[in-house]
């Protein structure tokens, strides 16, 4: 989003939510604080400003144990409490409408639609479009639209907003200076950085160690630089979400790792796959040729079949991975016991 474009949508995005009297606004599925914290910050402002609102993701069923405290005033609905048909949609941090799920039908259903996201990989969609890949969250594009509606950023808004920025740019790692200074406002106006990033991103039960366990020795160094690892479908139900995705930010540590990739197994033969990258790889252009999306750094998709059928489908769209693989036409060796 540049210039006239953008603000643009930023404002009509802004008239039309200062307008409604009845909104419904949906996070990913598998939400994340950037999705659900875009989401509950505009419900929550529109809330206070008389709306009756909606705010709702199609699975999984129940909202993760980490982002519940983000719904300070009992927003969220499940899916099939959802309106029908609502006056105003609001997607947020959707790369995509699949990745509304089943409540992507509202889509065709609602008066107007919102789309609110970051991805690069947006083909872009709905009646208003806020999206901007040089955002690092969907939550600055939300916090844009709160400004541009005269909403006051009270600490219910600004620990949402906080949450989304703080996790998508990994404690602020990716973030540009827009950014921090966003963040202090977030903070001028109520978030707790330390409570948040505490329960965001570093709480796990004890029992997890041994998942954790699990699954560094279970990944393979590739000589191309592809890292992997696979959680088993045992794992994958014993264990929150939260701990299931935090072990891709472990393998990304790796120096050796060009990209890594966590193969999340979900069914017996569905596999959710996050991918990130250390630069050279643009993970979201492997991710969307195997059907997901994503920013160039981080990116994710699923996808049926065996393990290895996912192995050599990201083999096969990782770029240049022949030239540094072996000659024999691809079999593979376990480097991780190399100097
Ligand atoms: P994750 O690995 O789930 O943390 O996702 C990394 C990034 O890729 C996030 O910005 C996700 O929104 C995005 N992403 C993950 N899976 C998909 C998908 N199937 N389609 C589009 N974007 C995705
Ligand atoms: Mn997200
Ligand atoms: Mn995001």
């Amino acid at each position: 989003m540049n210039g006239a474009t953008g603000d643009r949508a930023v404002a009509e995005a802004a008239a039309v939510l200062g307008g409604a009297h009845e909104v419904t606004l949906l996070a990913h599925i598998d939400p994340d604080a950037d999705a659900l914290g875009s989401a509950l910050a505009l419900g929550i402002a529109l809330h206070r400003r008389g709306a009756r609102v909606q705010v709702a993701f199609a699975s999984p069923e129940r909202v993760p144990e980490s982002l519940a405290p983000l719904d300070a005033l009992g927003l969220l609905v499940p899916p099939a409490e959802v309106t029908t048909a609502p006056a105003v949609l609001v997607s947020c941090d959707a790369a995509e409408p699949r990745r509304l799920g089943r409540l992507a039908r509202l889509l065709d259903t609602a008066a107007c639609t919102v789309m609110l996201d970051h991805h690069a990989t947006n083909p872009g969609f709905g009646d208003i479009q806020v999206l901007d890949p040089g955002a690092e969250a969907t939550v600055v594009l939300a916090h844009r639209v709160l400004v541009e509606m005269g909403a006051p950023v009270d600490a219910d808004v600004a620990r949402c907003l906080y949450a989304g920025l703080v996790t998508d740019t990994r404690g602020f790692r990716t973030a540009g200076p827009a950014a921090y200074r966003l963040a202090a406002e977030l903070v001028e106006a109520g978030a707790d950085p330390a409570v948040l990033t505490r329960t965001l991103m570093d709480s796990h039960p004890f029992t997890w160690f041994e998942g954790l366990g699990g699954a560094l020795a279970r990944a393979v160094l590739e000589p191309s630089g592809l890292l992997h690892t696979t959680i088993p479908l045992a794992d994958v139900r014993r264990y929150r979400p939260e701990e299931i995705d935090s072990v891709v930010e472990v393998l990304r540590t790796a120096v050796e790792a060009e990209v890594v990739a966590s193969i999340m197994q979900v069914d017996e033969r569905r596999w959710r796959v996050s991918l990130r990258s250390a630069g050279a790889v643009d993970v979201a252009a492997v991710a969307t040729a195997l059907g997901g999306g994503g920013h160039a750094m981080a990116a994710g998709f699923t996808r049926e079949g065996t393990e290895q059928d996912v192995l050599a489908a990201i083999r096969a769209a990782m770029p240049h991975y022949g030239e540094r693989s072996e000659p024999n036409g691809g079999s593979l060796h376990d480097v991780r016991h190399h100097p």
